[in-house]
C-alpha cells in the first residue's frame, strides 16, 4: 500500500510554506487579517496591507510576527490608484521577495438603491474590488511562470454568484472577479500557478457592520431584522461565516495538493447559494 497520506502529512505539517512570499491586500483587519495569520502560521513571510496608517496595523502585525516566528511586514496604499499599486509589488518584492501568493481580499462596500446610488462610489467599488486585483495580478503572474509556482486568491462573494438588491456596484465586481479568476487560471494553468476565488456568505466583520445601517435605511426594516432576515436569511446555517473558515480555505488552496483546483469559485456560504 502506498503512503498516500505521507503527502498530506507533510503539506499540512506547521510550515509547509517555509521559503514563500505571500502579499496579502486588505488584511489590516477582518478575513484578509485572518487568511494573513493562517499562510504566517504555515511559514510564508507575509506582506499586510490595508488603507491604515502603518502605526494603526502595528499591533496586529507585530502578534502575528511573534506567534508565526516569520517576518511579517506592513504597507499601506489605496489600491483605487494604480500609482500605490505598483508601489505596493515594488516595495514587497524588494523586502520580502517577490509574492508566490497573491491575495486579493481588499474590498469596500456601498448599500444603495441604484437611482441613489453616488458615481463616485461606483467608481471606488470597481477600482477597489476589481481593477486593483487585475493590477496586482498583472504585475505578479509573470514572475510566478517564470518561476514554475504561483497561487493566486480572489476574495469575491456569494455576491460574485447570485445578486442581492441595492449592492449594485459590489454584485458587479464580484461577478467580475470571478471572471478574471478563470482567466488568470486558464493562463497561469501550463506554469504551476493556480487562481481560485473564495466566496463567502456574510462573514462578521467591520465591513458587514457599517453596512447594517444602510441596509436598514434601503430596505425600510430595523437594524436587527437586517442581521436576522437579510444577512443569515440568506444563510441556512443561521450563523456567520467565521474568519478562520476563510484563512483555512486560503491555506489550503497555497498546499500543493490543491494543485489541481484552479479557475475555481469556492462558496464558504453556510449554503446560501444552494438554493
Ligand atoms: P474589512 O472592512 O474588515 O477589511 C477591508 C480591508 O480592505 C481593510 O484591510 C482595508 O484597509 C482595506 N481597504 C479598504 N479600502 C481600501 C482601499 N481604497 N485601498 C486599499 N485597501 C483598502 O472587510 P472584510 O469583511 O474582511 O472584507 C474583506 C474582503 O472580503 C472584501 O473583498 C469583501 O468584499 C469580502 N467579503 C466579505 C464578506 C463579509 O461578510 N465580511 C463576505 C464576502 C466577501
Amino acid at each position: 500500500m502506498t503512503d498516500a497520506f505521507g503527502a498530506f502529512n507533510r503539506t499540512f505539517a506547521r510550515g509547509f510554506l517555509t521559503g514563500r512570499t505571500a502579499l496579502v491586500t486588505g488584511s489590516s483587519s477582518g478575513i484578509g487579517q485572518a487568511m494573513a495569520r493562517g499562510l504566517a502560521l504555515a511559514g510564508a513571510k507575509v506582506m499586510l496591507h490595508g488603507i491604515e496608517a502603518p502605526e494603526q496595523a502595528e499591533t496586529a502585525r507585530a502578534a502575528i510576527a511573534v506567534e508565526s516566528g516569520v517576518e511579517v511586514a506592513y504597507l499601506n496604499g489605496d489600491l483605487s490608484q494604480p500609482d500605490c499599486i505598483a508601489a505596493l509589488i515594488g516595495k514587497t518584492e524588494a523586502r520580502l521577495g517577490p509574492p508566490d501568493i497573491l491575495v486579493n481580499n481588499a474590498g469596500v462596500q456601498h448599500v444603495a438603491p441604484i437611482e441613489d446610488f453616488p458615481d463616485a462610489k461606483w467608481d471606488l467599488i470597481a477600482a477597489v474590488n476589481l481593477s486593483a486585483a487585475f493590477h496586482t495580478t498583472k504585475a505578479v503572474l509573470g514572475g510566478m511562470k517564470e518561476r514554475g509556482f504561483g497561487r493566486i486568491i480572489n476574495t469575491a462573494s456569494a455576491h460574485g454568484l447570485v445578486a442581492s438588491p441595492f449592492k449594485s456596484a459590489y454584485v458587479a465586481a464580484k461577478h467580475g472577479i470571478v471572471g478574471l479568476t478563470k482567466a488568470t487560471a486558464l493562463e497561469g494553468a501550463a506554469f504551476g500557478v493556480t487562481a481560485n476565488a473564495i466566496c463567502p456568505g456574510y462573514v462578521w466583520t467591520p465591513l458587514v457592520e457599517k453596512q447594517i445601517p444602510d441596509t436598514a435605511r434601503a430596505r425600510g426594516i430595523g437594524e436587527e431584522e437586517v442581521v436576522r432576515d437579510v444577512m443569515l436569511g440568506d444563510q441556512p446555517t443561521k450563523a456567520f461565516v467565521t474568519v478562520e473558515e476563510c484563512a483555512a480555505l486560503c491555506v489550503y488552496l497555497c498546499s500543493g495538493l490543491a494543485g489541481s483546483i484552479t479557475g475555481a469559485a469556492l462558496s464558504i456560504d453556510g449554503g446560501w447559494v444552494a438554493r
